[in-house]
């Protein structure tokens, strides 16, 4: 086996940033010729994070395969070629689960089932089951905090995996908080060193150490800790406070990370080639012209429920050379007097994906201001389904049509629970389980998609098939198809079999779109999703 794994731990508080450290040290062994991967693995108890709260978890992140994971995974995704699938994020829940169920078939012969060495061996699995002889490094992020009670069998396991697979092919990167008192002028370690601490008395030795600082770290402070924590002089790091995440893998190469990790881990590659990151950099920072999109959603206190969503809009802005400004919208505090007035100077409107009831009438209302008002308009999932209502609603004159989600009995619902469809991917029926408990299984992961020659999509894509994520229960119902069309709704795009309504447009207006699927997992810095970059060229024009 020639992959060679590095972990990631986090010490001192949470949200320091491991994923985009993670990342953007993924993204420099990539630049040298490397394959990297990277993957998450989460002590919570979920299963996954399909169900939980975005106000709480932020954002659902879904991969091609289907599989509902943490957000991180849309950094990684964003960072590094290699695309994420559901081996990339595991739970303690998933974890647990698999050795419960295996206990209940009786694979362990009657043993006495433990946390060592069954859930780390398992725990072990999951992490080896990413090498191969096409992988040159895998990253392990591990989340929360050392000192974590949940996260003791996961720092367990990746110390066994050092003596397993021997030191050569193991580094372990910790990365911390360094705060600076101000009024002294003085940059802390106390953390560090306590964090370090604690990481050790499991049994982990750092060989790196990333810290987060305000400003660069002075060489004294560097060695400071490396003398306390007991790694080389060269092997501290600053991670400061940069304007723009995409800025951090440049940061970290100017004090040369990439090499120190190729020297511990005998590891030879050729130069870094950064011409794409450094142009990148470049452009983010000199933006020609800026548009302002609002985002009118329910997750709005929480931007990391759009995460996916905010950095697709800002790679459309990068693909326009141009920067991009959001303001999040609560659709809760839009109807139809205060409409004009909340979304007053904005160059574009998006409506986002979501569950429930709760603020949908104000989208409803958004949609109809920027069909009206000719604003470029752009709806995802939900917004989709919001803007077949509005449409069915203002244009197509069925005044009570609804979607199903939101009114179960309507006697007009144009987004309804489809029992089952034609599969492109399996050429079979597939069903949706529409009494389960949750109110019916979801479409996940990616479907094709056949786009109708010149309409805005087929513009945008440039090509006939395209491939989408999805993660919804609801559809567009085909009953209303004829009424719509008749009354201009354009359907441009349909799944092969063409009983799934993927995108509608509108002809008569500057660019009015709203996809079924959710575009915005798959854009990327260096290259834009094609529909977001059409759509901030649209708001563009709009502004002049
Ligand atoms: N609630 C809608 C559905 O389940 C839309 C989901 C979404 O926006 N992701 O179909």
């Amino acid at each position: 086996m020639k992959t060679k794994f590095i972990f990631i731990t986090g010490g001192v508080l949470s949200s320091l940033g491991k994923g985009l450290t993670a990342a953007s040290v993924a993204a420099l062994l990539e630049s040298r010729g490397l394959t990297t991967t990277i993957q998450k693995l989460d002590p919570y108890i979920n299963v996954d994070p399909g169900t939980m709260n975005p106000f709480q978890h932020g954002e659902v992140f879904v991969t091609d395969d289907g599989a509902e994971t943490d957000l991180d995974l849309g950094h990684y995704e964003r960072f590094i070629q290699n695309p994420m699938s559901k081996n990339n994020n595991y739970t303690s829940g998933r974890i647990y689960n698999s050795v419960i169920q295996k206990e209940r078939r009786g694979d362990y012969l009657g043993g006495t089932v433990q946390v060592i060495p069954h859930i780390t061996d398992e725990i072990k699995s999951a992490i080896l089951s990413l090498a191969s002889d096409d992988l040159d490094v895998a990253l392990i992020e591990i989340g929360g905090t050392v000192g974590d009670i949940e996260g003791l069998p996961f720092l367990e396991s990746i110390r066994q995996l050092k003596k397993d697979l021997g030191k050569e092919n193991v580094l372990y990167i910790h990365l911390t908080l360094v705060p600076c008192i101000k009024v002294a002028g003085e940059f802390k370690t106390k953390p560090t060193q306590h964090s370090v601490k604690e990481l050790r008395s499991i049994g982990i030795q750092p060989n790196i150490i990333v810290c987060r600082s305000e400003d660069a770290l002075p060489d004294d402070v560097c060695n400071k800790i490396a003398l306390f924590c007991d790694v080389d002089n060269d092997a501290v790091f600053s991670a400061v406070d940069v304007k723009s995440i995409y800025e951090l893998p440049l940061e970290l190469y100017n004090q040369g990370i990439d090499q120190k990790i190729l020297d511990l881990l005998k590891l030879k590659a050729k130069n870094a080639e950064l011409g794409p990151w450094k142009e990148l950099v470049k452009k983010l920072k000199n933006p020609q012209d800026t548009v302002t999109i609002a985002i009118v959603g329910k997750y709005v206190e929480l931007k990391e429920a759009y995460k996916s969503l905010h950095e697709a809009l800002l790679h459309g802005g990068f693909a326009n050379n141009i920067a991009v400004n959001l303001e999040y919208v609560n659709s809760e505090e839009i109807d139809d007097a205060h409409v004009a007035e909340k979304l007053k100077g904005l160059d574009g409107i998006l409506v986002p994906g979501g569950f429930g009831t709760r603020g949908v009438e104000g989208k409803i209302t958004t949609i109809k201001y920027a069909r009206e008002n000719k604003i470029p308009f752009f709806g995802i999932c939900l917004g989709m389904q919001c803007a077949v209502i509005e449409y069915a609603r203002n244009v197509a004159k069925i005044a009570d049509a609804n979607s199903a989600e939101f009114e179960t009995s309507t006697e007009n619902p144009v987004i309804y629970l489809m029992a089952e469809w034609f599969d492109p991917r399996t050429s079979q029926k597939e069903c949706r389980d529409t009494e389960s408990e949750k109110g019916g299984t979801m479409r996940l992961g990616s479907y094709p998609c056949t786009l109708e020659n010149d309409s805005l999509a087929h513009k945008a894509y440039g090509k006939n098939e395209i491939h989408e994520r999805h993660r919804h229960r609801f559809e567009f119902n085909n009953k209303y198809s004829e009424i719509l069309k008749e009354n201009g709704l354009l359907l441009s795009g349909l799944s092969p079999a063409g009983d799934l309504v993927e995108i509608v447009e509108i002809k008569d207006h500057p660019w009015f779109l709203g996809c079924q699927f959710h575009p915005e997992f798959k854009s990327s810095p260096m290259k834009a999703h094609p529909l977001f970059k059409d759509f901030i060229a649209a708001a563009l024009k709009n502004k002049k």
